[in-house]
């Protein structure tokens, strides 16, 4: 099946390794021209250089730190020197939190406020008017199943992930009439770096059986009692990058293998 995608030009926020990564490989096998940004300079140039080669793809890496207005600007520039603008914008970056709100700062939440909200917020404003003049784009949201489905040790990640998903659909009304259609997705478990680190520090005083504590994990919350693999989760968002998802618009999809508890 053809998704139309070929010489269409993507940025990928936190495109350098996990679901972002995967998410780039997916867009790339269907033709698509690569804007990948993280912190970490090598790490996300070594990537795009990867990606590019193997599929015949045009990438770069850009370093720069989205949860500030200079890296989401410089972001913006990159994207308009190399390609002359974008068809496909994924926020993705983010990170799990683990907090009170008893206990937590205000520079904690304004943090995350910066990196899972105004990232998409300032990277809309800078990159939907290229958008407009291709004739139109997409633009996803990478939230978080906690969006909706609080996990009790992370009061900044659910509340701040739930603020993209209302922002996800806020934004679709408005660039709808440009031809931009706007989704969130919000995925369950996703077997990335993070989650063995976790599972490590968790299994760390009792035998350092972090794979249990994974297997454990994933047979308390999801009904499918295991993990995804980042790109399992990345069909989904390279099918809603494409025009085969054409009339989605303004929603929000779960990808959670039955974690949600409710309809
Ligand atoms: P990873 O930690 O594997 O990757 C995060 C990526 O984001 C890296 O490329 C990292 O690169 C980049 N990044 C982090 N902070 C910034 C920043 N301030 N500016 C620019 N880039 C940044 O994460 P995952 O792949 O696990 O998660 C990706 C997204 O998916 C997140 O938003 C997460 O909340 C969401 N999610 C993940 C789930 C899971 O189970 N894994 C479940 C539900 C949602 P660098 O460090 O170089 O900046």
């Amino acid at each position: 099946m053809d998704l139309g995608l070929t010489d269409k030009v993507a940025v990928i926020t936190g495109g350098s390794v996990g679901i972002g990564l995967a998410v780039a490989e997916g867009l790339a096998a269907e033709g698509a021209h690569l804007v990948l940004a993280a912190r970490q300079a090598d790490r996300v140039a070594d990537e795009a250089a990867r990606v590019a080669s193997a599929h015949g793809v045009r990438a770069i890496g850009v370093a720069c730190d989205v949860a500030t207005a200079e890296g989401c600007a410089a972001l913006v520039a990159a994207t308009e020197e190399a390609f002359g603008g974008a068809d496909i914008l994924v926020n993705n970056a983010g990170k799990g939190t683990n907090e009170t709100i008893q206990d937590a700062p205000d520079d904690k939440w304004q943090y995350f406020w910066e990196l899972h909200v105004m990232a998409a917020v300032r990277l809309a404003r800078g990159l939907v008017p290229s958008m407009k003049s291709r004739g139109g784009g997409v633009i996803l949201h990478n939230a978080s199943i906690c969006a909706v489905q609080p996990i009790w040790y992370e009061p900044i990640y659910n509340t701040t992930k739930a603020a993209l998903m209302m922002f996800s659909k806020t934004l679709a009304n408005e660039v709808i009439p440009d031809n931009i259609r706007v989704n969130c997705v919000n995925p369950g478990l996703i077997m990335t770096v993070d989650w063995v680190t976790h599972a490590k520090a968790m299994s760390a005083d009792t035998g350092g059986d972090w794979q249990a504590v994974l297997k454990a994990i994933a047979e308390e919350d999801a009904a499918i009692k295991r993990f995804a693999t980042p790109e399992e989760l990345a069909h989904f968002f390279v099918f809603l990058c494409s025009d085969k998802a054409s009339y989605s618009v303004g929603s929000t999809y779960f990808v959670d293998g039955g974690m949600l508890k409710t309809v």
